[in-house]
């Protein structure tokens, strides 16, 4: 773990020395769990949502898309539940004075004893070597079955607690459990309280009677609300998607994740509008969806899990998370859940306004149920990212950090390197690069060594680097170098676009 955890910080200060990722307000020393996106790190995600909104909207027929506002009619969030029910258990502690969310330090309980069961059986495992039965040891060995025993009490406690929002139950579960504070190991906790995670501000000057608005915690309202606009005018016929990508901001209890959790971040969701019946179709259907697209950018499906959600939501009949494993662990990168027609029916019940579709197919009017797909675009670069951070020992004995990013996803697929400043070839080294620069992003560096600005471009993952030195302006050739290889061929100039859109295709 202590690996794992020294490669999060390594990544994370090759992110801000790259340009990739900044703490917001640095110089007044950051905002808690907010951050900025540099030069590099702004054309990676956009990289990440154009390829997320073309594999949505552009290969599917039925799917379109919209960008609504982030601020909206507050009964939006009266019917949508957010106002009542979006919020998390917070409890403090009183010597150390911080903050946590209580449910959590309960899972971070039961996860010790998980890691308990799992060295149990891995030890047996050991021991019995091929004849080992996993399923007959964890049903009779006693230590195995009085910890799973331990661990289905703990969750039932923990869960029925917050579905009764019986907050003093919960702070009773911690006093029991003896939980301290991870951090001064102090048992002094207040009580269990709900805090509402959304943000919430003023709109309108207070002498006209301002009205109270807030930040929208997710973007898949703003599909809802549009749905009926959205299906009129361009004829939609169910089944049909809307995606939309855009902030959504949330009061996070506990945000000291990097980008995993932020205050402010990303969403790219699609609402798919389906016939009541068909959803648990849809539901597989967008679930294979996901993963293939996940897969499509060459990261391995070893890195990806699918947990499927035991307790659904109120509103839910079928939920489950993709999962990723970042350095901090297998955690969720994205959530697909069929909701049913819950909001579509709360939207109709709160604004009064029929959001029914007629079928004509089978002659029906009805409230349509969703299945919707979400993802953090942050979270999906922080996997990206931390997937490609790869340190090389290289035959000569030395050192690089190279960024094995998708080559389609790059921030820039082309570096352009005159070999000396002098001589004509910065010249005909801008005049090569103007020929592509208008079909993929290009760097031109004439300052340092070759050797240098090669690792530069490792750093930042760039696929291709090419260097201008005399013989091109004899004959017209370059030396091209690919960043996993470091291969470096001559080819012709006119070679070098076909050569490298080749590398940037993707098959989805
Ligand atoms: P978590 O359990 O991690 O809080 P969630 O279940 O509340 O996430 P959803 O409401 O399903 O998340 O949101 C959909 C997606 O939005 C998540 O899968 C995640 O990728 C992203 N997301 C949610 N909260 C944050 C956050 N605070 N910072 C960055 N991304 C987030």
């Amino acid at each position: 773990m202590a690996k794992q955890e020294d490669l999060f910080k390594k990544i994370i200060a090759h992110a801000k020395e790259y340009g990739f990722v900044f703490p917001s307000s640095e110089i007044y020393d950051g905002l808690s769990a907010v951050y900025d996106y540099g030069p590099n790190g702004v054309e990676l995600k956009k990289n990440i949502r154009d390829f997320w909104w073309k594999s949505m909207v552009q290969m599917h027929e039925n799917i379109v898309g919209i960008d609504a506002a982030i601020f909206m009619h507050p009964t939006v969030w009266k019917a949508s539940g957010h106002v009542d029910a979006f919020s998390d258990p917070l409890i403090d502690n009183k010597d150390s004075k911080k903050r946590y969310r209580a449910d959590v330090l309960v899972e971070d309980y039961l996860s010790k004893i998980e890691t308990k069961i799992n060295k149990e059986i891995a030890k047996a495992r050991k021991r019995f070597g091929d004849s080992f039965d996993e399923k007959q040891f964890r049903e009779t060995n006693p230590r195995v079955v009085a910890n799973i025993a331990k661990s289905e009490e703990i969750k039932e406690r923990l869960y029925s607690s917050l579905e009764k929002e019986d907050m003093a139950a919960v702070k009773q579960l911690i006093e029991d459990l003896e939980i301290a504070d991870p951090v001064s190991g102090s048992k002094n906790w207040t009580d269990v309280r709900q805090f509402n995670l959304m943000f919430n501000t003023q709109m309108g000057s207070t002498s006209d009677g301002a009205m109270e608005i807030f930040l929208r915690p997710e973007t898949a309202q703003g599909i809802f609300v549009n749905y009926l606009n959205v299906q009129k005018t361009g004829r939609m016929k169910i089944p049909f998607g809307i995606a939309q990508t855009g902030k959504a901001f949330r009061n996070e209890i506990v945000a000291r994740q990097f980008i995993f959790r932020m205050r402010e971040f990303e969403q790219m969701e699609m609402q798919f509008f389906v016939r009541p019946g068909t959803e648990m179709k849809w539901f597989s259907y967008w679930k294979e969806q996901r993963l293939k697209w996940h897969l499509s950018t060459g990261i391995p499906e070893e890195k990806y899990r699918f947990h499927d959600h035991e307790k659904l939501a109120h509103y839910a009949n079928a939920a489950t998370d993709i999962e990723f494993e970042f350095p901090i662990g297998f955690k969720e990168l994205e959530g697909i859940h069929s909701r049913t027609n819950f909001d579509l029916s709360a939207h109709e019940k709160f604004s009064g306004k029929k959001l029914r579709y007629f079928d004509s197919e089978i002659n029906e009017s009805y409230v349509p149920n969703v299945v919707e797909t979400s993802i953090g675009l942050d979270r999906m670069f922080l996997a990206v990212l931390s997937h490609s951070y790869t340190e090389e020992k290289l035959n000569d004995g030395s050192e690089r950090v190279v960024m094995k990013l998708p080559p389609f996803l790059a921030p820039t697929k082309l570096a352009v390197f005159p070999l000396t400043k002098k001589d004509g070839l910065p010249e005909k080294a801008r005049e090569i690069m103007d020929k592509v620069k208008m079909d993929f992003m290009c760097f031109y560096e004439e300052k340092d060594t070759i050797g240098k600005r090669y690792r530069r471009h490792d750093a930042i993952g760039t696929p291709y680097c090419i260097t201008i030195d005399h013989q091109t302006l004899q004959d017209n050739t370059v030396t091209i170098r690919e960043r996993d290889t470091m291969e470096q061929i001559r080819i012709p100039v006119n070679k070098i676009h076909d050569i490298v859109s080749e590398r940037l295709k993707v098959v989805y």
